[in-house]
């Protein structure tokens, strides 16, 4: 649980945070209407082995790509396929990058051309719960902070917040305890202390919270069909303050205001 108990152990995160951003600014530039899912993964890969990095997803339990890339109803795991995008998609980018054993992960959805106004909105507030909730990951809080600001972030605009899979934390292996759910109650949990590492995901839904797997035992989607959109960021907890690895610049920097 326990992850960067030094400064060399955080450096070798960091690079791997710096590939994963990377790797979104690639395909983020890439995305377009008809363009294929698998060439955008196929692009991933290439940017990752580029920074001297492996791919945390694939091959894990068997995943069969570099990333995954989940559209519209897609809530998470969406297996980089044929399929082309289409002009108001929204497609959410979720990667993954090893550096000398540490891993660093991330996700972010991307409108695709122009997008109706209620799926910008849902974007925007799922980007928005995702920095509420960094903004809880310090030493001192407990797990049920970053939750329950998460949470909050959903509740005005009635959406659903999926329970089903959960921010964790991140190291040596992608995924650690403590699992950080995006709801709370506030107070409650495990302890953050400084040294550990967080991976804080929201996943939001125009409609139900409800999820359903596909056939394939990786896509899964909201039960309703409707839209759904994903955030994260890795975030390590370290001597001077918490530090978010992962994020770029170009793409998923803090909103202002
Ligand atoms: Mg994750």
């Amino acid at each position: 649980m326990i992850t960067i108990k030094n400064p060399r152990q955080f450096d070798k995160m960091a690079t791997a945070g710096r590939c994963v951003a990377a790797v979104h600014e690639a395909v983020v530039e890439a995305a377009d209407v008809g363009v294929q899912l698998q060439d955008l993964d196929e692009l991933a890969g290439q940017v990752i082995s580029d920074h001297g990095c492996r791919p945390s997803f694939l091959g894990y339990q068997g995943f069969p790509a570099h990333t995954c890339m989940s559209p519209n109803e897609v809530v998470v795991h969406g297996i980089p396929g044929p399929y082309r995008l289409a002009e108001g998609d929204l497609l959410s980018i979720d990667a993954g990058a090893i550096y000398k054993g540490y891993h660093a992960d991330a996700a972010l959805t991307i409108p695709i051309g122009e997008v109706d106004e209620e799926s910008a909105r849902l974007m925007e507030v799922t980007r928005q719960a995702l920095w509420s909730g960094i903004d809880q990951t310090r030493p001192g809080n407990r797990v049920g902070d970053i939750g329950y600001a998460v949470e909050m972030g959903a509740e005005p605009y009635g959406y659903g917040v999926v329970i089903d899979y959960v921010g964790h934390g991140i190291g040596r292996e992608m995924h650690e305890s403590p699992q950080v759910p995006n709801y709370g109650p506030p107070g409650k949990g495990p302890r953050l202390r400084t040294g550990m590492a967080i991976c804080v995901e929201p996943m939001f839904n125009l409609g139900t919270a409800e999820t359903l797997t596909k056939p394939d035992g990786w896509t899964v989607v909201t039960a309703d069909g409707k839209k759904s959109a994903h955030f994260e960021h890795t975030v390590a907890l370290t001597e001077d303050g918490p530090v978010v690895l992962t994020v770029s610049d170009l793409l998923t920097a803090r909103p202002s205001g």
